[in-house]
């Protein structure tokens, strides 16, 4: 039964797809948040409720950049101070209501977000420590300098409550409407990590190598994770900005952004429910340490330090209930039965004559070495192309210039017809050249069928605002694309691991894995980089099996090999690399028996290469 591809097919309506676990969770939260004010009615309390939810705010977005996508901020205070600023003057000086400053402001945040997050994401350790504090500092710095518009260190006062025609809110109404602000954010947010969205980051934070090898912009996606913080932030700005009738800076100074880091990394981070753990144990801390309130500060370091060491994993990560691996998808999407893999017309519809990679006189040079020196490499449609050499011959660094992991140093690179050779690499991989690396690159806290969910991402269709909303459309090719992933696991004989976390494999499956996922692509040019390397004589087996079949079905492959009866047995064409030079080209049998290779592979015309490689 052939179905035609998702996204050709019509789509049910967008309406919302109802996860029944998701709304009795909702409700009961709801039912909680109604409550709590009845039960401690007192407006003390109210005011700490309150701090709870906009705290939550933030630690929630700061879990979404940190926890999945990997991205440290020490400077959420800063975000929080543009909403708050923003929404508060735009009352002050420009008369506008509570609730255009409630549309607005976080917008103003999200585009802060986009610019810092442009010197952020280029940046790793200590520099993105640098870089996210400065910012922290400086937008509080100007807050409480510039006078003017801030007020300074006087701050701003007379700041009216929000009303709704004559309806006036109250402490209590203040506190039920940023309670169910942040209800509302969680169950959106919780939308977006179930989805595509959510396997896109945790992709690009366990390995951006291999998401951008995979056709996934990490820039785009690191930039997308920092506004939607930042916008949640800016959210939060808001409701701190109208909670008292007084404004100043001392709401944002960088102790701030610390103790959200500190809840967010208390509760879990990357678990769904780590921030709201951790935002309510250290919002509880203050109560609990009233008494001995001098040494507050102190306290919460020695906490920090201790669930670092005890609690790696946070509070909500060390319940393995609250953890969030494989179960993700189980839980939402009910994992369905299989829809049969077979490699698709894209790779095995190779123009007839024409190569399907050609590569001239390519070269790349580190330094003074020149580790691939005018190269020339022509690939035919439909035919297993071997590419072999001794270690440090420029194999991988011709695959690297080819994908666009490195820019060449000179040299043409054209894949099907299309100039390639400064192109990154995420859109060589959507153009069609989709590559293993040597050392497999999993995502390794995704399951095994989400890796090759990964591999679907380029031809995924429903974007934000689908996933936001859990769109039935939405839910309808996340399904579609899991039976697929499915389908391609059991060609793999995988399917038996679809849910076990992609880390927890044995090497060889990893291999495997990652060769499953590339086909996801539906690659042009399949390029595996030392596929049987480190894998035992059973593996390897499975490997030309798979590679046999897939050269049955006229997939175009590529494959660096250091096993000799693995490029024996699979290719009809294979060039040799020596120190970064072609020095032969032909069928397998030429090739093993050309002096030339023979001498590069034992330094010396002696002895056969099969015996040298496979030492
Ligand atoms: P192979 O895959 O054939 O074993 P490589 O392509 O990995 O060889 O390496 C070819 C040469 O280029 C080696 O001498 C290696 O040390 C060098 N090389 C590879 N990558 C880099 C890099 N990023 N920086 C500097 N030298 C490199
Ligand atoms: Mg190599």
């Amino acid at each position: 039964m052939a179905k035609p591809a998702w996204s050709e097919r019509t789509l049910p309506l967008p309406i919302f797809q109802v996860d029944w676990a998701a709304l009795l969770r909702f409700v009961l939260a709801a039912i909680v948040i109604v409550l709590l004010p009845m039960v401690f009615d007192n407006n003390y309390y109210i005011t700490i409720f309150q701090g709870i939810a906009v705290t939550y705010l933030v630690v929630l977005g700061l879990n979404l950049l940190m926890g999945y996508t990997g991205i440290a901020s020490f400077g959420q205070a800063g975000f929080v101070a543009i909403g708050a600023y923003v929404s508060v003057l735009l009352g002050k000086n420009f008369g506008q209501s509570f609730w255009v400053g409630l549309l607005v402001a976080p917008l103003v945040a999200a585009l802060a977000g986009a610019l810092l997050a442009i010197p952020a994401i280029r940046s790793r350790g200590p520099f993105l420590v640098m870089i996210t504090t400065a910012f922290g500092l400086v937008v509080w710095q100007v807050a409480s300098t510039w006078a003017p518009v801030t007020g300074g260190p006087m701050g701003i006062s007379a700041i009216p409550r929000p009303t709704i025609g004559d309806f006036r809110f109250d402490t209590r109404a203040f506190y039920y409407l940023v309670a169910f602000t942040a209800l509302l954010a969680h169950a959106l947010v919780s939308n977006l990590i179930g989805s595509r969205w959510g396997r896109t980051l945790i992709a690009v934070r366990d390995a951006p190598t291999a998401a951008a090898s995979l056709g996934i912009s990490v820039v785009r996606w690191k930039v997308g994770a920092f506004v939607l913080s930042a916008y949640l932030a800016g959210l939060a700005g808001v409701f701190t900005g109208y909670r008292n009738p007084f404004l100043n800076s001392d709401s944002f100074v960088v102790g701030e952004s610390l103790n959200y880091l500190l809840a967010a990394v208390l509760g879990g981070l990357g678990t769904v429910y780590g921030p709201i753990v951790g935002t309510i144990v250290l919002s509880a801390l203050p109560q609990v340490l009233a008494p001995i309130h001098e040494y507050q500060q102190g306290i919460r370091g020695v906490l920090l330090v201790l669930v670092m060491l005890l609690l790696p994993r946070g509070i909500a990560g060390s319940i393995g209930a609250f953890r969030d691996l494989g179960s993700r998808l189980a839980g939402r999407l009910h994992v369905p039965r299989a829809t049969p893999w077979s490699p698709t017309r894209q790779q095995t519809d190779g123009q007839a004559e024409q190569p399907i990679l050609d590569a001239q006189r390519v070269s790349r040079v580190f330094g003074g070495l020149r580790a691939v020196d005018e190269v020339d490499l022509r690939i035919a449609p439909r035919t297993i192309h071997g590419l072999i050499g001794p270690n440090g011959s420029g194999k991988s660094t011709l695959v690297n210039v080819v994908t666009g992991f490195y820019l060449p140093s000179g040299g043409t690179v054209v894949l099907l017809g299309r100039s390639i050779e400064r192109l990154p690499a995420h859109t060589i991989a959507k153009l069609g050249a989709v590559r293993t690396f040597q050392t497999p690159q999993l995502f390794r806290d995704l399951s095994v069928i989400e890796n090759v969910m990964v591999g679907f991402h380029t031809r995924l269709r429903r974007g934000f605002l689908h996933h936001l909303f859990r769109t039935s459309a939405a839910v309808e090719e996340e399904r579609q694309a899991a039976a697929r992933a499915l389908g391609l696991l059991e060609y793999f004989g995988l399917a038996d691991r679809a849910l076990a976390p992609a880390g927890s494999l044995p090497y060889g499956l990893q291999k495997l894995l990652e060769i499953a996922r590339c086909l996801a692509v539906g690659p042009a040019l399949l390029i595996l980089d030392e596929p049987a390397g480190g894998m035992n004589p059973g593996e390897i087996d499975r490997v030309i099996d798979i590679l046999l079949r897939l050269r049955e079905a006229g997939v175009t492959v590529l494959v660096i090999e250091h096993h000799m009866d693995v490029i024996e047995s699979l290719c009809q064409r294979v060039s040799v690399l020596d120190f970064g030079k072609k020095i032969a080209e032909g069928t397998p049998q030429e090739v093993l028996n050309d002096p030339k290779v023979i001498e590069a592979y034992l330094g010396a015309p002696t002895g056969g290469v099969g015996e040298a490689a496979s030492r």
